[in-house]
């Protein structure tokens, strides 16, 4: 007999900007007399809110120029070749708000294939504006089984983002997909993604927060409840933020023997670094 172990068949997806590659792409506010009022990166966007009668430019989301002089992450880097090197057999798929696929499929797939060593599949190139998801804007264009999961009124109140994931899981789930990973650097769009666990009992959907300097991470400890916030990377994250939040930056090693010898390296914004037996934490002064 087989064991549920042996059926498991993974996938890990990145979200393309922010999570796999930082470009100088940006998205434009537009206002209503026409002319630009603001240009965000990827990362400022997944929070921006349009003022009266502005409206969102994307032209630098369908030039692949921009995307092929984009950095890759390293963070994510590490991760994806970590992950390898423990010889995963998971597929890999990419979701993308990009304009056209056309474009951005060949480019990603030979980047994998070049860095990684990964044969990206076509399909698994997840595209927000292609068909799989245009087509279900509208809560009664939903197959019958998803408008079942979730009847009346409780699909009408899902976001936008949970309907994408929706369409997402579904397709992923018709490939054999039981187990997926989301990368993403948007905690809206891992929160949206849940609603597969929910539409889908037979999925694992397991989100990771992609933030590779610490900055969301630490804010969000600053504005939390909790005094203390154990680092569970340890040594890994306190050189991130030592390196990046701390006046270490140019030699975060250095950082690191001093919070050793001590125990505590403060931070900005009434926090510290705290470090004893060998365990690391973020404390509140
Ligand atoms: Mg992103």
């Amino acid at each position: 007999m087989k064991s549920p172990q042996s059926n498991r068949r993974s996938i890990h997806v990145f979200d393309l900007d922010d999570t796999l590659i930082q470009t100088e792409a940006k998205v434009r506010v537009i206002g209503p007399d026409g002319a630009q009022r603001l240009a965000l990166t990827p990362a400022a966007f997944t929070t921006h809110v349009l003022g009266e009668g502005e409206s969102y430019d994307f032209r630098d989301f369908g030039n692949v120029g921009i995307l092929a002089r984009g950095v890759l992450v390293g963070y994510t880097r590490t991760i994806l070749e970590t992950l390898l090197k423990r010889g995963t057999r998971s597929d890999f798929g990419i979701l993308t708000a990009r304009g056209d696929k056309r474009l951005h499929a060949p480019f990603l797939i030979r980047l994998f294939q070049g860095l990684f060593g990964i044969r990206l599949k076509n399909a698994l190139i997840f595209n927000l504006s292609d068909e799989r998801f245009l087509r279900y804007k509208d809560s009664s264009e939903l197959p019958e089984s998803l408008r079942e999961t979730f009847s009346g009124r409780s699909f009408s109140k899902l976001s936008v983002p949970e309907r994408k994931a929706l369409v997402l899981g579904q397709d992923l789930a018709a490939r054999g997909y039981n187990d997926i990973s989301l990368f993403d650097d948007s905690r809206e769009n891992l929160a949206a993604f849940k609603v597969i666990g929910k539409a889908f009992p037979g999925i694992t959907y397991r989100p990771h927060f992609i933030d590779p300097n610490w900055t969301a991470r630490l804010q969000e400890f600053r504005n939390g409840d909790k005094p203390r916030k154990p680092l569970t990377s340890g040594r890994a994250s306190a050189l991130l933020l030592l390196q990046h939040h701390s006046r270490y930056a140019e030699n975060p090693e250095a950082g690191l023997r001093a919070l050793q010898e001590r125990g505590v390296v403060s931070l900005p914004g009434g926090v510290r670094l705290a470090y004893a037996d060998g365990k690391y934490a973020l404390e509140k002064k």
